[in-house]
């Protein structure tokens, strides 16, 4: 596989052009240990401005940040029922350790609600203790057979926000404004606008009450679940013994929430807004937001051009502005922006001899878009202050062609499940379509076309004229679900 060679285009093998993105712009690796992978450096820098952002985002809603251990006791998991049903097939279990067989054996943590909830029984005594609102950066392992570099590995990174709250009121309030912050960080950050909605009852996490989700749709319109927010009602304080004093001085169990978002994201990412050139990543998250190209023949060339890019470098680093200057010798320009372009930084700015007499910068967008020239020179003096303005409209730009594509291959009013049949083997898509709610119409579209209810849509992602009919039995539509084949 020659470096300079093209990408699979998307239409021809969508999957096959997902991997190649993920390994030439240097994302992940796989790893020696079968269903793991290895996040290189430019894709540990992507997750790093995502945690960022998250973080700031769940301390700014009242959050903690603590740590609990990699291991859980075997019985923990076994006390909810539901739970360790969900999880058992996936489980990795520590038997032995020192050389002996331990008494009982542990999970490597698939989630940690049983291992926090345990300890949180510890620290809650009345009301006052409450809400308790905690969150936790760290790996999980679920034993995947079918992996995919970050949408699907036997270990990957996450954070899990985990709270206690006195009524059901305040947990369901938690659960939704999570949601929230999830759908803020998609939009405004990532430029990979979800859709918002709860999960069905055979969809939901293993052990909760309710399951809401942020939908997404990729470019091959496939689903991804991008984050989920539980309401886990008293199941869990009820098996770990969560219990706090009332104000009226009486004893009640404690209302739980957890809800989490992984390096799946940065599949979503790739899957969002890469092209046949390669990855695309919105301003807000890029490592490298902008790349200096100088362009030079002659000695005396190369100082002037890279004296101006070092400045320019300076004046936008004042600003902010993550910079690079590619200052290699050994590589021609042309190379240079192929090997910038197919890592995704947003803009790239050319300095060669004659745009210096110009006394201006060529700058070039990552991607066509909408409304926004991609080449365009700008005045050197004005740099430091529109260079951040571009990164801005492109961002916005990419969240408006992502939101266009979305509403374009979405399929609304669809009331025969052959039509139905014909989308989602089809060109797939988000289709909206109503459901009666019961269990064995949802269970027959999964078993005959592999597409599942991925939410129960919020109000306003919803149709104006609601579906009356189900899709599957034709009986009376309960609700109107979005349908698709998922990650
Ligand atoms: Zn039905």
């Amino acid at each position: 596989m020659a470096d300079e060679q093209g990408l699979t285009p998307r239409a021809q093998d969508f999957s096959a052009w997902y991997n190649e993105v993920v390994l030439r712009a240097e994302l992940a690796d796989y790893s020696p240990v079968r269903g793991c992978m290895v996040i290189r450096p430019y894709g540990y820098g992507i997750w790093e401005n995502m945690q960022r952002a998250l973080d700031g985002m769940f301390k700014a809603t009242g959050h903690q940040n603590a740590y609990f251990p990699l291991f859980i006791p075997m019985s923990f998991l076994e006390r909810e029922k539901e739970h360790v049903e969900g999880f058992a097939p996936e489980v990795a279990v520590v038997t032995h350790a020192g050389g002996k067989e331990l008494e009982e054996p542990l999970v490597i943590r698939p989630t940690s609600e049983t291992i926090i909830y345990a300890m949180f029984a510890k620290w809650v005594q009345s009301y006052r203790d409450l809400p308790l609102l905690i969150n936790q950066w760290a790996n999980v392992v679920r034993w995947e057979l079918r992996t995919r570099l970050f949408l699907r590995t036997a270990e990957f990174l996450w954070q899990e926000g985990h709270t206690a709250h006195a009524s059901e009121a305040e947990a369901e309030e938690e659960t939704l404004r999570m949601l929230g912050v999830y759908r803020e960080f998609m939009d405004d950050w990532m430029a990979m606008p979800p859709v918002l909605g709860r999960k069905t009852e055979s969809e939901k996490f293993a052990g909760a009450l309710r399951t809401y989700s942020c939908e997404a749709l990729m470019q091959d319109n496939k689903a991804l679940q991008a984050a989920t927010s539980h309401n886990l009602g008293q199941n869990f304080a009820r098996q770990f013994e969560l219990k706090y004093q009332t104000v009226t001085g009486g004893e009640d169990y404690a209302w739980n929430t957890s809800w989490g978002a992984s390096t799946r994201l940065v599949g979503g990412l790739v899957m969002t807004h890469g092209d046949d050139v390669g990855l695309v990543v919105p301003p807000q998250l890029a490592p490298i937001q902008v790349v200096i190209v100088p362009i030079y023949r002659s000695e005396e060339e190369r100082t002037q051009t890279l004296g101006a890019a070092d400045q320019v470098a300076a004046a936008l680093r004042a600003q902010q502005v993550r910079v690079h200057v590619d200052a290699r010798d050994t590589v021609k320009p042309g190379a240079k922006y192929f090997e910038w372009e197919r890592k995704g930084v947003p803009l790239r700015l050319e300095i060669g001899p004659k745009d210096l007499e110009r006394g201006q910068v060529m700058a070039v967008r990552r991607r066509e878009l909408e409304g926004l020239a991609r080449k365009e020179p700008l005045p050197m003096d004005a740099v430091a202050t529109l260079v951040p303005q571009r990164l801005g409209e492109f961002q916005r730009a990419l969240l408006e062609a992502a939101r266009r594509r979305r509403e374009e291959n979405s399929y609304r009013g669809i009331e025969s499940y052959d039509r139905f049949r014909e989308i989602v083997e089809g060109p797939g898509g988000f289709i909206y379509a109503g459901w009666c709610g019961s269990a064995a119409c949802e269970a027959k579209v999964k078993e005959e076309t592999k597409a599942t209810i991925r939410c129960l849509p919020f109000e306003e992602f919803r149709t104006p004229e609601a579906p009356t009919r189900c899709l599957v039995c034709g009986g009376e539509a309960k609700h109107e679900a979005v349908w698709d084949r998922a990650y």
